[in-house]
């Protein structure tokens, strides 16, 4: 139980007698507030934590994550969409988030809708609001991607970002979604990249320009501009970061599309397939096979200029905590570790956990000063990288054992070859698949062992008593 009026009559007296020296009005004001941040890993299942772990901080290292006090298993849920009673093992981003934003379990590709009959699903976002919290969404994908769209939008399907994807429209590769609808001339709330412009949201930061540069529909006015008439201020440079007004609302995007990631394989490698022999390919117990060479990660290039995760995150948490007096609702998520892994490159994947956790530890160290902050870290689900032994467990056997998979072998800081394989779809074919499997949840306070994805939820709106 708390006594603001007695604390803060108390301090007063004190500052009357020049006692208070350490004690501020401000922090007595920011204790009695209430705060979540829920930082997303996309993908991040435990393998992927340990191919970052191995290489930031080597095998016996600890992340910051790692030192995370709470950890609990979160079961990921996911219903077959034209029969809402049916379970199905493997989730996409948009299901699994708008089960953590609204405690509801729906179908693959929903942001903020429920399967089969299409009901708009209220967001924990939304009720912060509501009671008087400031509220945010921070990622390095667009802003209109899956998981930070699932918290502030509400759509049939993920593909629907701007005003030109909503109807029969191609959102990737022969791809076509529609969400007529949602359009407005039905009466519906638009496309993602219009409910975020139309939104009362304090922080929207992360990459997507390109979507807020069409018109909105049926006006001739790009989306940035409706933000801005909606009270937001726009900002696209990392500098600007610094220097915003906490009086207007903030839209960052800082790249035309997802954030560039801060590192890749030696001279932008990824995997590479093993390559048998002739014989082996004929017959796998004859012959041999090359690996790919190992690599180092590098810095890269195209990352420059981009704002850190961990500035994005730090710029959001000031921001809200000068908007509300009530404390705030923010969602990070490290995009990359899923777009990464998706497209076979563990180096991309290192640099996102990095981000992650140094994201993490800016959460932590406002948590140190407002210890009514509940910061719970976890991911939407799993991925596809897999660490494998660099040469058989098998290879006293006289036969050339391999991964079937792509594969990069990584020099680790130790000096020691990380290899890691990815082998859920065909070689020639670009993308890998998500997995289905129990996902890790860390937490600054108790939580418990084993929950499921719509749990979460629950867990955020326990704590802002909404
Ligand atoms: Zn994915």
């Amino acid at each position: 139980m708390k006594h603001p009026k007695v604390f803060k009559s108390i301090l007063s007296a004190a500052i009357a007698f020049g006692m208070a020296t350490t004690l501020q009005p401000a922090a007595a004001e920011s204790n009695d507030k209430r705060n979540v941040i829920l930082i997303i890993g996309d993908g991040m299942d435990d393998t992927q934590v340990t191919i970052g772990r191995n290489y930031l901080e080597g095998a016996q290292g600890r992340l910051v994550i790692d030192n995370m006090p709470y950890r609990g298993a979160v079961q990921v849920l996911t219903v077959h969409e034209n029969d809402p009673s049916k379970f199905i093992y493997v989730a996409d981003s948009a299901n699994s988030a708008t089960s953590m934003a609204t405690g509801a379990i729906t179908s693959r590709g929903r942001i903020g809708t429920s399967a089969k009959d299409d009901k708009d699903l209220t967001t924990i976002a939304e009720m912060a609001k509501t009671s008087g919290f400031a509220t945010g969404i921070v990622s390095t994908a667009n802003v209109t991607d899956a998981t930070p769209a699932s918290f502030v939008a509400h759509v049939s399907s993920r593909g629907c970002e701007n005003p030109d994807m909503m109807v029969n429209a191609e959102a990737f590769a022969g791809v076509i979604v529609d969400c007529s609808a949602d359009t407005k001339a039905l009466g519906g709330k638009g496309s993602i990249a219009e409910q975020i412009a139309d939104a009362d949201i304090d922080v929207v930061l992360g990459g997507g320009q390109k979507h807020f540069n069409k018109n909105a529909e049926a006006m001739p006015k790009p989306l940035f501009t409706v933000a801005q008439d909606n009270n937001y201020q726009y900002i696209t440079k990392a500098k600007q970061l610094a220097q915003v007004n906490p009086n207007q609302k903030l839209l960052g995007l800082f790249s035309e599309s997802t954030m560039p990631v801060r590192m890749q394989g030696e001279n932008g490698r990824g995997s590479e397939a093993p390559k048998p022999s002739f014989l082996n390919k004929v017959d796998w117990r004859v012959g041999d096979v090359e690996m790919p060479a190992p690599m180092k990660c590098e810095a890269n290039p195209e990352f420059e200029g981009m704002p850190n995760l961990r500035d994005m995150t730090a710029a959001a948490i000031s921001h809200l905590d000068a908007r509300s007096a009530n404390g705030f609702f923010l969602m990070v998520e490290s995009a990359s570790i899923d777009k990464q892994s998706h497209a076979r490159k563990p180096c991309g994947q290192i640099g996102e956990m990095q981000q992650l956790d140094e994201s993490l530890k800016v959460a932590l160290d406002f948590a140190k000063e407002n210890p009514n902050t509940l910061i719970l870290v976890t991911a939407d689900h799993g991925q596809a990288a897999q660490i494998l032994p660099d040469g058989s467990l098998f290879n006293a056997m006289p036969v050339a054992v391999y991964p079937m998979g792509m594969v990069s072998r990584i020099i680790t800081p130790e000096g020691q070859i990380m290899a890691v394989n990815y082998a859920t779809t065909p070689h020639g074919f670009p993308i890998e698949e998500h997995t289905g499997t129990t996902v890790p949840l860390y937490s600054n306070q108790p939580i418990p062992a084993m929950l499921t994805q719509p749990e979460i939820f629950n867990l955020l709106k326990d704590h802002l008593q909404l």
